[in-house]
């Protein structure tokens, strides 16, 4: 586990988000850390194996998440113990509240990938996630505020980032939210930080929400069987988030597949139990209905070359999930989709509308078309 300590003063000249003290009122510092993806879980989930391939990686993941909340909880109380006000910080599914737009933008409460770049967790990749010697981007992050003023860390320096600039995260991307050569940087106490451009949230917001999963190229898709066209402009990317929004994917599991977040231990776990009925987080996130379908540019990114190019072959070779008119999500090779869909065998489920829907989709337009005239201001 990789760890690091940030103040106020090394987070000084950030976003919002880096603000520790809404949060706790009284904190000083910020310890970040990150806590490893089980690697042998990972090709599995992107080369689609059948019949475990994704859930085996779903349990690790959303174990992992709590794990990271558990190790916070534990520290806090240490620290509380010792006469310091401190408190874990929810590492995800909640946001800040008082950002404009919050349920659009989804602010964390502490951007995590900014303290742990800033306090030398580890090094921001071009796809802006957190990478770890030795594990890549495969990692979770997790952290605590605490009135402790304790002695910040340093960043690692540039020349030792694990990030080579492949630029394969780009390209794993079945919206391609990032963008391949221009950047984005935060400067934060002094430093700078660097990582590729975001062309629009929504295209992330349509991808990993599993409304949408086949790949620009149409080659393979994620886990998602829908198999909308890619959005080749931003006003594209907007309008098809909108119309995928009031349209959910019904079913997102494979005929056949087996596993469930049910299987996972941690979940019954004391901390973890109160965290998950505290409303803390969005109902329902670690429960027998927790699956994910992508995940692609966090988990195709090892660190090593080598081994990065072969998640990539075998994330593009994995195929396409598609729905069958009878309902059945299948996972078909892209000669087989193309037939299916060829033969009209495979269900549309974009075409149905209502006057409600169209109500709706004309608000999430207006709503991304706004903020992404604001995006440069957009919390990380
Ligand atoms: S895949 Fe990883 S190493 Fe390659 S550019 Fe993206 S973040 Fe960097
Ligand atoms: S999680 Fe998936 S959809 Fe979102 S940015 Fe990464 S690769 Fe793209």
């Amino acid at each position: 586990m990789s760890v690091g300590f940030s103040t106020k003063k090394t987070l000084e000249g950030g976003p919002p988000t880096t603000d520790m003290t809404y949060i706790l009122p009284e904190a000083e510092t910020a310890i970040c850390f990150a806590v490893p993806l089980e690697k042998s879980k990972i090709r599995p989930y992107l080369g689609k194996e059948h019949p475990r391939g994704r859930f085996d990686h779903v349990i690790d993941n959303g174990d992992v998440y709590l794990k990271a909340y558990k190790y916070a909880k534990v520290a806090a109380d240490f620290l509380e113990e010792k006469g310091y006000k401190s408190a874990p910080v929810i590492n995800n599914f909640k946001y800040r509240e008082d950002v404009p737009d919050w349920r659009t933008k989804l602010p964390p409460l502490l951007a995590l990938r900014l303290v742990a770049a800033r306090s030398g967790v580890g090094s921001i990749g071009w796809s802006g996630n957190i990478l770890v010697k030795g594990y890549g981007a495969a990692v979770l992050l997790g952290a605590l505020v605490t009135s402790a003023k304790l002695e910040p860390t340093d960043p690692i320096p540039p020349e030792e980032s694990p990030c080579d600039k492949c630029k394969l995260c780009v390209s794993v991307c079945a919206f391609r939210m990032f963008d391949k050569k221009e950047e984005d940087s935060y400067a934060l106490g002094g430093y700078t930080f660097s990582f590729s451009k975001r062309n629009n949230v929504s295209r992330c917001y349509a991808v990993c929400g599993g409304l949408s999963g086949l790949d620009k190229t149409r080659k393979w898709s994620t886990w998602s069987p829908g198999r909308t066209p890619y959005p080749e402009t931003e006003e594209d990317a907007d309008r098809t988030f909108a119309h995928l929004f009031t349209h959910p994917v019904k079913e997102l599991r494979i005929v056949g597949e087996e596993g469930s977040y049910a299987e996972s231990k941690l979940m019954h776990d004391k901390i973890a139990q109160e965290y998950i009925s505290s409303g803390d987080i969005a109902s329902n996130t670690f429960t027998e209905n927790f699956i994910l379908t992508c995940g692609n540019c966090q988990l195709i990114c090892s660190g090593d070359q080598d081994e990065t190019a072969e998640n990539y072959r075998i994330l593009t070779n994995s195929g396409c999930v598609v729905t069958k008119q009878n309902g059945d999500n299948l996972i078909l090779s892209k000669e087989e989709a193309d037939e299916l869909e060829k033969a009209g065998e495979i269900a549309n489920p974009y075409v149905e509308t209502s006057e409600r829907r169209q109500y709706v989709e004309k608000i999430v337009t207006d709503i991304f078309k706004r903020l992404r005239k604001e995006q440069s201001d957009a919390p990380f």
